[in-house]
């Protein structure tokens, strides 16, 4: 019964509707603003650039939200994705405790990002858009929208930070294998990112000018809508999918986690995988503890002060209440680890301020050296962002270790590593810096946050 390695689903078990953790608030999250009358947005804010499917669940407060069957057919593809135990990481650990995980890597780009990227694929084609547009950091959200534009035959370009766009050619030529056009981000493009050049022509980029790029490209363009990754309620609701499914998990061996775990860097994977259980603690009191885990080179929930402030550089995006970095943030080129966005979801924030999450952060070598004992005993190479999460796992069962109690502990193992090698190699050859980011380059950022 309780002797086994994965536990496996069948098709027929993917979830038919998502989890709307807004319906369970204890106090509602505060709306989006828009920035020059700090009055709450109105849906026909977004209509030029989100179809109208994705912006009513923005703000939906229904607890459930119908899956479409196209999509359901298509997460067939990997879904349900299986539960592990990493047993052999506990005997190395010598712990009491049970240590599991969800394994995402198991989807066509190899994330948990495909999740949303097909139901917004989907959305954009019924509503008769033909081109999306959108930004991306390392790559992975790029490769999931790509391949969802193409399973959906839309267009897709993608403004991809420069630095990773020149040290990541792998990336971008699965986006290209899918169809997608790839530009290195700041572009001469748009006005946004010839903006950036005539500043600093050798700039290399970050998340915050992609999405401005991304933003106008759509807004100015009639068959053109634009894809966020992460972030967005919307994002957040189609990632539960992970959640759900591992509840179920859990509940074919007859367990419930003790401490979740997931990686945070807009909070999307964190918050699908974490939403469906902290149902049970917001609606029947059940205790656990979930932790949400960064860098401390890119720390927004823990030393990022809870503001409305821009998604994006060039301030197009309406204002949001999140912790956050300053929209002005550009993160340290030395930082190896991902999770390099300068806010974080609001439904995440607000949940931290409540009390129901719990944020810390790591430095990059020690995260690096938790996931190379990963890869020495459960053998899967994981992607740098998902580390953040196995080296909070390492730490909850050594500390279940010293209390001597039999916690079962779970993270979301969010993709693999097989394009972040270059990171893996800086660590084994003792190249990367740990960073803690000053606490004076914060508070100056903080100063082009609007006064709201
Ligand atoms: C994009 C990504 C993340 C971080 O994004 P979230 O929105 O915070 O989930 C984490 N892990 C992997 C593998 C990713 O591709």
């Amino acid at each position: 019964m309780s002797d086994e390695v994965k536990v496996v689903l069948s098709e027929k078990d993917i979830p038919t509707a998502w989890y709307n953790i807004q319906a369970d608030l204890p106090e509602p999250l505060p709306p989006p603003i828009n920035p020059a009358t700090k009055e709450p947005i109105g849906p026909e804010a977004l209509a030029p650039i989100f179809p109208m499917a994705l912006i009513q669940q923005e703000v939906s407060q229904e607890k459930w939200i119908d899956i479409p069957g196209e999509v359901i057919d298509i997460y067939r593809l990997w879904r349900p994705s299986p539960l592990y135990r990493a047993r052999n990481l506990e005997k190395a650990l010598d712990t009491p405790a049970e240590i599991y995980y969800k394994w995402e890597g198991v989807s066509p780009a190899g994330s948990h990002k495909p999740n949303t990227a097909i139901a917004q694929a989907y959305y954009n084609k019924a509503e008769g858009v033909k081109r999306l547009s959108t930004e991306t950091g390392a790559g992975q959200w790029g490769s999931a929208l790509s391949l969802a534009t193409c399973l959906f035959g839309l267009e897709c370009t993608v403004y991809m930070v420069r630095v990773s766009y020149d040290q990541k050619p792998y990336r971008k030529s699965m986006m290209h294998t899918w169809g997608a056009e790839v530009f290195p981000s700041p572009t001469d493009r748009t006005n946004a990112g010839r903006a950036v050049l005539a500043k600093d022509p050798d700039c290399l980029g970050s998340l915050g000018i992609a999405i401005s790029e991304a933003v106008e490209d759509a807004a100015t363009r009639e068959d053109t809508k634009y894809s966020l990754g992460s972030v967005l309620n919307h994002v957040l609701l189609h990632q539960t999918v992970v959640g759900l499914e591992a509840k179920k998990q859990f509940e074919a061996i007859g367990k419930y986690p003790d401490v979740l775990i997931g990686c945070a860097g807009g909070g999307s994977n964190f918050a699908g995988f974490a939403f469906p259980f902290l149902a049970d603690a917001l609606t029947k009191g059940k205790k656990m503890t979930v932790t949400a885990v960064e860098p401390t080179a890119c720390p927004t929930m823990t030393k990022g002060p809870k503001r409305y402030d821009f998604g994006d550089t060039a301030m197009t995006t309406p204002l949001l209440m999140m912790h956050t970095l300053g929209h002005t943030f550009i993160p340290p080129g030395i930082h190896a680890g991902g999770l390099r966005y300068h806010g974080m979801a609001p439904l995440v924030s607000h949940l931290i301020d409540l009390g129901f999450i719990e944020p810390v952060a790591y430095h990059q070598n020690p995260v690096f050296e938790a996931v190379i004992k990963f890869a020495r005993t459960e053998g899967f190479i994981l992607a740098p962002e998902t580390a953040h999460a196995v080296k909070a796992t390492i730490d909850a069962a050594l500390e279940a270790k010293k209390a001597g109690q039999k916690r079962v502990i779970v993270f979301n193992n969010s993709g693999h590593g097989h394009f972040d090698l270059g990171s893996y190699d800086a660590y084994l050859a003792k190249q990367l810096e740990d960073f803690e980011l000053p606490q004076s380059t914060i508070d100056e950022a903080l100063k082009e946050v609007p006064v709201v």
